[in-house]
């Protein structure tokens, strides 16, 4: 007879085989054949909601010339990062519960080094600034008044970040005071950028405000490497936008890329890692997430919870907004 400790360590492990599925059981490994980029593919960038398509035109600018993703992908989120207009990014973000704009940002190049800061304050450009802690300090990541301090160090010049419309919005906000992070509020968040440039190396950006009125402090997943942002030169890249804390308990960047390492593309890399968020974490319905991701063929995927998510696509000389597929329909 079957002990009864016997019975449940059995019946968890069929339970469990039900459950955890080996998502890499049936794809095969990419080969080399698989990752043949079409010449009329590329250059091409591709980056999160509305505020992509003027990104992508200054990123479209430098790719033309012959230039690098890196230069492109930095050049191009500096747009929304200076748009007072864009309230999830750089200068005239919503501020903290506090009345502080605290800014996160990371880039990350083809060979795979990166740099990030989190928890900026007064900085337009948290972009260069994460691009100079890559090329000019032996780290990955400065935070808070170590990055301000570096970046004054580097030429950045000391600013205020809070403009009266966003000023306003807080004061409003502090009625009630509530953290309720609305899904799609304004369509404009986060700004994650890819780009694969002539020479077919891929390179990415992702830069924020962060959070709506979030605690004083607060870092989510933009700053943070194979969460907000993940590059492999050989594989592909992926972004994220909306929200930080479930793509951290995630790790959901790096995740889509090791998919698509395994052989899925873009999208079902995407729509997988999804997924798990619904698989794992019980209060995803109250949140947006969103994945874009790239391949070394220049394929695209993008995959959210909620619908509303969209992204600029600029390839074949053609500049589009595209709205992205999503778990729950409406
Ligand atoms: N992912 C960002 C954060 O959680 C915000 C966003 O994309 O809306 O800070």
């Amino acid at each position: 007879m079957i002990s009864r400790r016997k019975f449940i360590a059995a019946s968890s492990a069929v339970a469990l085989g039900a459950i955890v599925k080996p998502v890499f059981a049936n794809v095969k490994s990419l080969t080399k054949e698989d990752s043949q980029v079409k010449k009329e593919m590329i250059p091409m960038v591709i980056s999160t909601w509305n505020h992509g398509i003027p990104a992508n035109e200054a990123a479209w600018k430098v790719l033309e010339t012959g230039g690098n993703s890196l230069d492109a992908v930095e050049q191009g989120v500096q747009i929304p990062e200076a748009d007072p207009n864009v309230m999830s990014v750089g200068y005239g973000g919503f501020p903290d519960r506090d009345g502080h704009v605290t800014l996160d940002a990371c880039i990350m190049n083809k060979d795979g080094d990166c740099g990030s800061v989190s928890f900026l304050q007064h900085i337009k450009h948290p972009i260069a600034v994460a691009r100079k802690v890559m090329e000019e300090t032996p780290h990955v990541m400065l935070s808070g008044e170590g990055a301000l301090q570096f970046a004054l160090e580097q030429g950045f010049v000391k600013e205020n970040l809070l403009t009266d419309q966003a000023k306003k919005a807080w004061e409003e906000w502090k009625v009630n005071s509530k953290y309720l992070p609305k899904i799609n509020a304004e369509n404009h968040d986060t700004i994650g950028m890819l780009a694969i440039d002539e020479a077919g190396d891929i390179a990415g950006a992702c830069t924020t405000s962060g959070a709506a009125y979030k605690y004083h402090g607060r870092v989510g997943d933009s700053p943070i490497i194979g969460a907000g942002l993940y590059i492999d030169n050989e594989v592909g890249g992926a972004v994220a936008t909306g929200q930080g804390e479930l793509v951290m308990k995630t790790l959901g960047t790096f995740l889509v890329v090791e998919l698509m390492r395994n052989g899925m593309n873009p999208q079902e890399a995407c729509k997988e890692a999804v997924k798990r968020i619904v698989t794992k974490l019980k209060n995803y319905k109250e949140f947006q997430v969103g994945y874009l991701a790239i391949n070394k063929s220049a394929e695209v995927g993008s995959y959210c919870i909620h619908p509303g998510f969209n992204y600029a696509l600029y390839q074949n000389d053609k500049n589009t907004l595209i709205d992205s597929d999503s778990y729950l329909k409406s």
